[in-house]
């Protein structure tokens, strides 16, 4: 499901440039406003803005003894002036957050870097960039919990499953449920594993939008486009940083989801790094999604023992049954 093109990044950092300035400029309107309103909070922030350049100078010029005093000042004058500015804002009607409202992002205000590390606006910039090119935040708008329905599963036992489709899928829903309502809580890892058209890759969407929409980042991959990208990365220059910050981000991002596995072109060296991501983000305790049209058997021959023993010791394997919703919704409609 995911497209990269080799100028996301570049067109990030250009948004960026463009997100930082606009709120300057905003900033600055923001300023003169205040400052016509109450001219002393000008000479505040004058004031506020030479607290770096005055400790400087202490410590160069004062003596040992005088430049723990001359700072412990300098941090009591700032202290004073910014509740006086606080003071003032209020009674001229300005919000505590009067500046702050000119950023999209607080935490890095609007550079995407904090502490020259990514913030996590920029991330889940990139996962959107690579959502968009491929219409998931369309998909992601329609496909959601509300619109799933239980009506389409046969409420007939299924003989060699012991329980009707119905009873199977509810159950799944509310392992679901649970998943999204304990993610901060608890480490979990799922594989849905049947045939297509049972609701795998909805759910899989469902799950990716409560996630996203609760701030998390989520990163949705075909198992047949993220191992094409571990090929690209050994032979593609042009896509190498763009390529590489995906593949950070199969390991960083909060939720991974890896569907349809069992579709892709498989070599030794995609599937060691497969088992790299797996392996990863057990120890890192980061919760992966799979789905997957291949039965353990299938799973057992397609893939090395040790990819195998991860997915069945730390994942919770659901299984679906039943007929082709897709059809059933056909005859009913
Ligand atoms: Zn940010």
């Amino acid at each position: 499901m995911i497209m990269i093109s080799p100028n996301i990044y570049k067109e990030i950092l250009k948004e960026y440039e463009e997100l930082s300035d606009n709120a300057k400029k905003k900033l600055e309107i923001k300023k003169e406003l205040c400052y016509k309103k109450c001219p002393r909070i000008r000479e505040i922030d004058n004031e506020l803005n030479m607290t770096g350049i005055k400790i400087s100078k202490a410590i160069i010029y004062a003596n040992k003894e005088d430049k723990n005093k001359y700072i412990e000042d300098i941090k009591n004058l700032t202290e004073k002036l910014k509740k006086e500015k606080e003071i003032l804002m209020t009674e001229n009607g300005f919000s505590k957050y009067y500046f702050d409202e000119v950023y999209n992002c607080n935490k890095c205000k609007d550079t995407g870097f904090v502490n020259n590390e990514k913030c996590d606006c920029f991330k889940q910039k990139m996962i959107n960039k690579a959502y968009d090119m491929s219409n998931i935040s369309e998909i992601i708008k329609t496909e959601n919990f509300s619109k799933f329905s239980l009506d389409y599963y046969s409420k007939q036992k299924d003989p060699k499953n012991h329980m009707s489709p119905y009873e199977n899928m509810k159950l799944i829903m509310r392992k679901c449920s649970l998943f999204i309502e304990e993610f901060d809580e608890k480490f979990k890892n799922m594989v849905f594993s049947g045939d297509t058209g049972l609701g795998k890759t909805f759910l899989c969407r469902c799950i990716a939008k409560e996630l996203l929409d609760r701030g998390k980042t989520v990163l949705y991959v075909t198992a047949f486009n993220l191992f094409n990208m571990f090929e690209k990365e050994k032979f593609n220059k042009d896509n190498e940083e763009v390529d590489r910050e995906i593949l950070n981000l199969t390991k960083n991002a909060d939720l991974l989801i890896i569907d349809d596995l069992g579709t892709e072109f498989i070599t030794s060296l995609s599937t060691a790094e497969f088992f790299d991501i797996i392996n990863s983000r057990i120890l890192a305790k980061k919760s992966t999604i799979i789905s997957t049209n291949l039965g353990t058997d299938e799973l057992m021959t397609q893939y090395s023992g040790r990819i195998v023993s991860r997915l069945y010791g730390e994942y919770d394997m659901l299984k679906f049954f039943g007929d082709d919703i897709r059809l059933t919704k056909k005859f009913k409609n």
